[in-house]
């Protein structure tokens, strides 16, 4: 299962290690909670949400006799934590094209994820459109237009270094005169000076607001998972910009920093709505904690 082996190096570093402990487990101590916690720190969950893991797992013991081995009672901890339940679903439009914004910074990962859902959505049996509104990156335009063109689904384009609001507008009507369903917006991820970044996520939200009721529908943040902590920094910086509705963390792959998902949900209070496990258009996976969990222990 791609699943499982997009996530080796993660198992590797977490799950491996946790079974280790598990089998020598003798009981609750400070030894065990220290190596819990380089185990957490390692796999990048950051002090502190590693901290509040470690935490509720010291103050549940209780509960581990419910469980066949420590390993499976960390696991449930960590499901606990990241609690699937407070996430509302993906907002399809139902009346016309559903808007999603895909912003980041370069070399996130944004075109490829934008590729990506193309082919997801197409499987979902939906009419797809892409718009390549990052006008900003040498080469992100042909990119995406390739990737449309091999999938077969139209690209609106801009122009090098056009308004990426403008083409965004263009994107719109088609999709209103095409039935599309799934528009997604490949955008610009410009970080240089906040203001900036601000004005034009706004001046985006609000072309989409006036031509398609209820747009943008949803806004997922695409994150480099092999950055780790700095990409929560990063991320920071963003949702200071604009109201974002989901996660996409790409690379998981390349990185044994899957634990930074938990630290995502602690610090940034979002949805991870997929994974990135590769560079292929397949290579996306909807995100799911337990399979997840599975994915990097079992
Ligand atoms: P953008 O600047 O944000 O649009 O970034 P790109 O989509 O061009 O991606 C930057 C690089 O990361 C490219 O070489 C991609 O092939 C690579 N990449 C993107 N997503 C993944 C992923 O999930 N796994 C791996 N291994 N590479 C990825």
């Amino acid at each position: 299962d791609k699943y499982l082996s997009g996530l080796d190096r993660s198992k590797k570093s977490f799950g491996d290690r946790l079974r280790a402990l598990s089998n020598n487990f003798h009981g609750i101590n400070d030894e065990l909670l220290e190596e819990i916690m380089v185990i957490l720190l390692e796999s990048d969950v950051g002090i502190h949400t590693a901290q509040k893991i470690v935490d509720a797992f010291e103050s549940n013991a209780k509960d581990l006799k419910n469980y066949d081995s420590m390993e499976d009672y960390l696991i449930s901890i960590l499901y606990d934590f990241y609690d699937e339940e407070q996430d509302a679903p993906i907002n399809y439009n139902e009346d016309g094209p559903t808007v999603i914004l895909m912003v980041g910074v370069n070399g996130s990962g944004k075109t490829t994820t934008s590729a990506k859902l193309i082919r997801h959505y197409l499987q979902q049996q939906k009419s797809v459109a892409v718009v390549a509104a990052d006008t900003f990156r040498a080469g992100a335009i042909d990119q995406i237009d390739t990737w449309a063109n091999r999938l077969g689904v139209p690209c609106i384009k801009g122009k090098p270094n056009q308004d990426p609001s403008s083409v965004i507008v263009d994107g719109c009507r088609y999709a209103k005169e095409h039935n599309v369903d799934i528009l997604i917006c490949d955008t610009a991820g410009r970080l240089q000076n906040k203001t900036n970044l601000m004005n034009e996520l706004s001046k985006m939200r609000r072309v989409v607001s006036k031509e398609i009721e209820g747009g943008p529908h949803e806004v997922w943040l695409v994150l480099d998972a092999t950055t780790g902590q700095n990409g929560i920094s990063q991320a920071k910086i963003f949702l200071e910009a604009t109201d974002v509705s989901g996660i996409v963390l790409t690379k998981m792959d390349g990185t044994a920093k899957g634990g930074v998902v938990l630290a995502i949900r602690d610090l940034l209070h979002l949805p991870v709505r997929f994974l990135g496990l590769g560079e292929k258009p397949e290579d996306l996976k909807s995100f799911d904690i337990n399979a997840f969990l599975m994915g990097i222990t079992k």
